[in-house]
């Protein structure tokens, strides 16, 4: 186990529903390296993950 591969969080630990929204829609399950619990989780490598925190730092910084 190295520390470059992925990093998953879950839902129980992303503060903002759409996160959590998204999360629980990818159907993963795996342990959370933030509260080591199995849970549904995002790779924060991902796609996914990325383009959502673009669109939401977008959204928090364009008003
Ligand atoms: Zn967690």
């Amino acid at each position: 186990m190295t520390e470059e591969e992925n990093i998953p969080i879950c839902v129980n630990c992303v503060k903002d529903v759409r996160y959590k929204k998204l999360i629980s829609g990818l159907n993963n399950i795996d342990l959370c390296t933030c509260c080591q619990d199995k849970n549904y989780v995002i790779d924060t490598d991902s796609n996914e993950f990325i383009q959502m925190t673009k669109a939401l730092i977008r959204y928090h910084y364009n008003e």
